[in-house]
C-alpha cells in the first residue's frame, strides 16, 4: 500500500510538477484560512504573556491597592466579574471544541475571528483581567519604569511624560466599556491603543495587533464605588500601582 501510495505521488508530481501540487494541495487539503491562522497564532508564540484558563489567585490582598483602588471594588470585581469571565470562557471552549490543553490562550486569541461572540468577550474578559492583576502592587509615590523600557519610551513616545499623556488619553476617551493599552508592535515600536468591550491587540480582529506589555481597565465597573464619572481621576491615581518590573519583563520577552 505504502509503496503504491509512493509512485503514485511520484507520478503526480511527473504530471503536475511541483507547482500544481502545492497549489492542488492547497486547494484541497487545507481550509482557506489555513495560512491566516498559522500566521496569526505563531506572531505571538513565545513572545506574549501566555496566561492560563483557569482564574489564578490574586498576588496581594484586596486592600493592597488602597487608596487608589479600594478593597470592596477588588473583591467584586475578581470574584464577581473576572470570575465570571473564567466561568464562561470554560463554557465556551467545552461548546466549541477547543481543547484548552493543546491550544494556548494567546493562540486561541490569535484566531478569535473563528469563534462565537461569548469566546470573544469571555477569551478576552479572562485573559485582561489576569493580565491587569499581575500589573499591579501596591501603590508607590513617584512611580516610573527604569531600564530599557523607560528608554525605549524616550525614543518612540518622547517622554516618559508623553507616553503616559497618550496612555491616559486612550483610556479617558474609550467611549463606554474598554481597555487602555501599552503595546509593542511587530516591528518593535511601542504605541498606545484602547480596544473596546473586552477586545485585547492579540486578537486578529483587532485594528492594532501586538504584544500588550500594559493594560488598564477603564470599564466602569473597575473604579465607579469610588470614583463614580470621574474616570480620569481614577487613571492619573492608578499609575501609583504600575508594577514596572512586571512591565519590564514582559517588554525584554517581546524583544526577543
Ligand atoms: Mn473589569
Amino acid at each position: 500500500m505504502k509503496n503504491e501510495r509512493n509512485n503514485g505521488r511520484r507520478e503526480f508530481l511527473k504530471a503536475t510538477g511541483k507547482a500544481g501540487l502545492v497549489a492542488g494541495l492547497a486547494a484541497t487539503v487545507l481550509p482557506s484560512w489555513a495560512g491566516d491562522l498559522a500566521a496569526s497564532a505563531d506572531s505571538y508564540a513565545g513572545v506574549a504573556e501566555e496566561i492560563p484558563y483557569t482564574q489564578q489567585p490574586l498576588l496581594y490582598k484586596y486592600d493592597a491597592l488602597e487608596p487608589v483602588i479600594d478593597a470592596m471594588t477588588m473583591d467584586i470585581h475578581y470574584n464577581k466579574h473576572a470570575a465570571a469571565y473564567t466561568k464562561n470562557l470554560g463554557d465556551a471552549t467545552t461548546a466549541e471544541g477547543v481543547n484548552t490543553g493543546s491550544t494556548s490562550l494567546v493562540a486561541l486569541l490569535g484566531k478569535i475571528s473563528k469563534y462565537s461572540a461569548k469566546m470573544r468577550n469571555n477569551g478576552g474578559g479572562h485573559y485582561n483581567h489576569e493580565f491587569f492583576w499581575k500589573s499591579m502592587k501596591a501603590p508607590v509615590e513617584g512611580n516610573a519604569p527604569q531600564s530599557s523600557i523607560q528608554k525605549a519610551m524616550i525614543k518612540d513616545f518622547g517622554s516618559v511624560e508623553a507616553f503616559k499623556t497618550q496612555f491616559t488619553d486612550a483610556g479617558k476617551n474609550r467611549f463606554g466599556s474598554g481597555w487602555a493599552w501599552l503595546v509593542m508592535t511587530a516591528d518593535k515600536k511601542l504605541v498606545t491603543v484602547s480596544t473596546p468591550n473586552q477586545d485585547n491587540p492579540l486578537m486578529d480582529i483587532s485594528e492594532l495587533k501586538g504584544t500588550p506589555l500594559l493594560g488598564l481597565d477603564v470599564w466602569e465597573h473597575a473604579y465607579y464605588l469610588k470614583y463614580q464619572n470621574r474616570r480620569p481621576d481614577y487613571i492619573n491615581a492608578w499609575w501609583k500601582l504600575v508594577n514596572w518590573e512586571v512591565v519590564q519583563q514582559r517588554f525584554a520577552k517581546a524583544l526577543l
